[in-house]
This record gives C-alpha cells, structure tokens and sequence, in this order.
C-alpha cells in the first residue's frame, strides 16, 4: 500500500475513475503476463477500480474455504486525482530517491509507477517474503527495483500511453507544483522526526500531514498516542 503525504482531498471524476481502469488493464495485460515468474510459482491476480483514494494489494479468497486465493490491487479514482493533483505520495519520493524513469516526476510515469508498486506487494506476498509489520522491507525494494531495472516498467508505461491515447484520455506532460505545507516542502509520512516542547525533545513518525499540522506517532513506549504539531516545530531525524 502507498499512502498519500496530505490528507487527501483531491475530488475525482470520471476521467480518473477511466484512467484507474487503464492501470488495471496496463497492470494485467502487461505487467502480470511478464514478471510474475519473479514470484516463481504462477498467481491468480485480480484488479479493481476502488472509488476512494485507497490504493493497495491484498490477497483474497476466491472460494468460502479460503483454499484458493487471489492478490487483488485496487487502484483508487481518488488516487489518480490526487497525484495529477499534485499531492505527493510515496511513489514520488520512490522515483526521485531510487532514480526510476531517471528519477524524473512525470504523470504517465508516476501512474505506471504505481502499477509497478502494487505489483511489488504482490511479488513480495506470492514469494512468501512479507513479515507483518515490514511491508517496504529491503526484499520488497529489491522486487521493486527488479521490476525497473528489468524493463517491466518501462513497458507499463508504454502500454499505459497507448491504452491511454486509444481510450482518448491525454494526460497533463508535468506534474502541478506539490501540495504540501510550505514549511515542509520535503516532509512525507514515515518520516523520523524530533521536536522540542516544554525543554524536552520528543522524537517519533510522521503519520499524516494534514493542512496546518502534523500527526505525529511517538516513536517508542512510554508515550501514548499521537502529537499534532505545527510542521514549523519539526525538524527531520537521520534515519537508523
Ligand atoms: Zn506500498
């Protein structure tokens, strides 16, 4: 799953809910027929237009006994109008950070990015590599990665351009200004932050960045909860 940076307030229409319905196609014609022998064994999969922003991979039963099952990624409406909006999402920081698409922003290959993240969390269940509680490990980066390097991105997107061109759907060739806090341009959630009240410093996550604050949950026990905090307050911890 990747989540978007601000709450997401972007409104979708019907084009994003048909663009949504391309990236499944894109997704099962021309990603899945290719790369699923990175999972080594063959996987039924399934793909769906969610109404939300919600976009995912789970893995689902197909009959009552639960004995046959299928990865299912939604890719949202909500989604698709939230990153031609603007808003950035983990799949930005992926592409500048781990150099896809030559670590340029593009809308076409932001979208076929996404295809290729969803497709990784299916990848990383079907291997049996997903541990609870560590969804964007280093063996689901290296599954990622191989879905780049491999030039299985690169036809996602080549794919999307035609299906997109054929449904008569052009997309925008740059990516709006990010919507974000201007105080935290560079801040997106996950990140490890610190900041200082009352002559103590308290360190934790940033869960969601909302319009005037900052969500943000401790980073160990002893605190309970979660702090919202003015973006202007944080400062940015160096990973461990
Ligand atoms: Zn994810």
């Amino acid at each position: 799953m990747s989540r978007p940076s601000p709450s997401s307030t972007a409104r979708w229409q019907p084009r994003h809910r048909d663009i949504a319905a391309v990236l499944c196609a894109a997704t099962l014609d021309a990603l899945h027929p290719a790369a699923a022998t990175l999972a080594k064994h063959p996987f039924s999969l399934t793909c769906r237009v969610g109404s939300g922003a919600r976009t995912c991979h789970q893995l689902r039963p197909l009959d009552r006994w639960g004995l046959r099952q299928t990865h299912l990624i939604t890719y949202g409406a909500g989604m698709v109008a939230s990153k031609l909006g603007g808003e950035r999402w983990q799949s930005h920081r992926e592409i500048e950070q781990r150099g896809y698409f030559g670590g340029t922003l593009t809308p076409l290959g932001l979208l076929a990015h996404t295809c290729c993240h969803e497709y990784a969390h299916a990848l990383h269940t079907a291997r049996g590599l997903r541990r609870r509680g560590a969804v964007h490990d280093a063996a689901y980066y290296a599954l990622l990665d191989r879905l780049h390097h491999d030039g299985h991105a690169e036809q996602v997107r080549t794919a999307l351009q035609q299906r997109l061109s054929s449904a008569g759907i052009v997309l925008p060739t740059t990516l709006p200004p990010p919507v974000a806090p201007a105080a935290t341009p560079e801040l997106a959630v996950g990140d490890p932050v610190s900041f200082d009240y009352r002559g103590r410093t308290f360190h934790g996550t940033v869960r969601r960045i909302n319009r005037r604050s900052v969500t943000v949950i401790p980073l160990q026990g002893g605190e309970q909860g979660w702090w919202r905090v003015s973006p202007e307050r944080l400062y940015r911890r160096v990973a461990r």
